[in-house]
């Protein structure tokens, strides 16, 4: 049997590996980067996250990775702050140690993982990330870590059609980690802290940190999904490839891990790609619908106003893949 090709090792990818091997099906994965590798990411990942690592076989390895919990979310407006305890916990892991580890697992169940460029060839699962384009206002993602006090809360501070989050991850660590628009970041000649400088409670969570790696930059980012895009025979769009949603929702590695699961579920037992892309667009529809207006709501500069209006527990539902 000729096996699934799977291009990108990603969350997406070694999801989809490990589901398709479940299902005893032979896998050629492609991972064009030397792993671990550090990624612009905030870290977060939602609660729910879970049950669908359980059912991947790799929530034992994910708890022996000391991924810090999080049990509280801060969103900050401007000088206001709406804050909520989670009702099931979110974790912060570094994707250096998360990505490595997923895609270990999948090498160790009998994945075949090829360190280079893939192409999609037979039947083949698509999950190389987000897609580029240089249309409209281009937003670009940012992120670093810091050593210094550790928290147990999500901050999300907006500004300035900027936001930038602040959480934990394993060892102590503190991720920071935003998206501004290109003009900001040219304005301050693409230096980042002088952007966090501009906001006062940023400034008083990072003072008592100390930065131990680079700025990372990434972007132009494009939102938006393919649920309804043109289907090809045996292609399986997946994670990021298939879709981004703001990161503000911290929800893309859930949807990542979801789509992946079902893609290597699909492709190893002949589940047609329309009818997978159905189910993706049942669990990550809702979320994607939500995240649009909230980010046309910041565009606006409307949602300094209604969003300290907004109940935070009913936007992290309604911003939540369902599994
Ligand atoms: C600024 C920012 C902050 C974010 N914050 C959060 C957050 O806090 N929580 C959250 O859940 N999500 C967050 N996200 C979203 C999250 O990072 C993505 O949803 C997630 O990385 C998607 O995983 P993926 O596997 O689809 O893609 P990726 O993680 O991009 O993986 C794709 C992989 O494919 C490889 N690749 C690409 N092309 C090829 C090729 N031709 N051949 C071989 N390999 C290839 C790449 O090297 C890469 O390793 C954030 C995103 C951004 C930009």
């Amino acid at each position: 049997m000729n096996p699934i090709t799977i291009v990108g090792g990603g969350l997406a990818g070694s999801a989809a590996a490990l589901s398709a091997r479940a299902e005893g099906a032979a896998v050629l994965l492609f991972e064009k980067s030397a792993f671990p590798r550090h990624k612009v990411c905030g870290e977060f990942v939602s609660p729910g996250a879970r049950a669908v690592l359980e059912d991947l076989g790799v929530w034992d390895a994910f708890e022996e990775a000391g991924p810090a919990p999080i049990s509280r979310v801060a969103l900050v407006f401007g000088m206001r702050r709406k804050e909520w305890r989670l009702s099931e916990p979110g974790y912060g892991i570094s994707r250096h140690r998360f990505d490595d580890l997923l895609l270990n697992k999948a090498r160790e169940r009998g994945a075949e993982v090829i360190h280079g460029h893939g192409e999609p060839s037979g039947t083949s699962i698509i999950a190389h990330g987000r897609r580029e384009s240089a249309r409209g206002e281009r937003l670009f993602g940012f992120k670093a870590h810091f050593e210094g006090p550790a928290d147990d809360a999500v901050t999300l501070h907006f500004f300035r059609n900027c936001y930038v989050g602040v959480s934990s991850v394993e060892g102590g660590r503190t991720n920071v980690c935003g998206l501004a628009p290109e003009r900001v970041l040219r304005a301050h000649g693409f230096e980042v802290e002088p952007i966090l400088g501009g906001n006062e409670w940023l400034s008083a969570r990072i003072q008592p940190l100390t930065r131990v790696m680079d700025w990372m930059i990434t972007g132009p980012l494009v939102f938006g999904c393919h649920f309804d895009g043109k289907v090809t025979a045996g292609r399986y769009l997946t994670g990021d490839a298939l879709g981004f949603v703001d990161p503000f929702t911290g929800a893309g590695m859930l949807g990542a891990l979801i789509t992946g699961l079902r893609a290597g579920r699909a492709a190893a037992t002949g589940i047609s790609p329309r009818e997978y892309l159905r189910e993706c667009e049942a669990a990550l529809g809702g979320a994607y619908r939500v995240a649009a207006v909230f980010r046309a709501a910041l565009r606006s500069g409307v949602a300094d106003w209604i969003g300290p209006l907004i109940p935070g527990k009913l936007l992290l539902s309604l911003t939540r893949p369902k599994y």
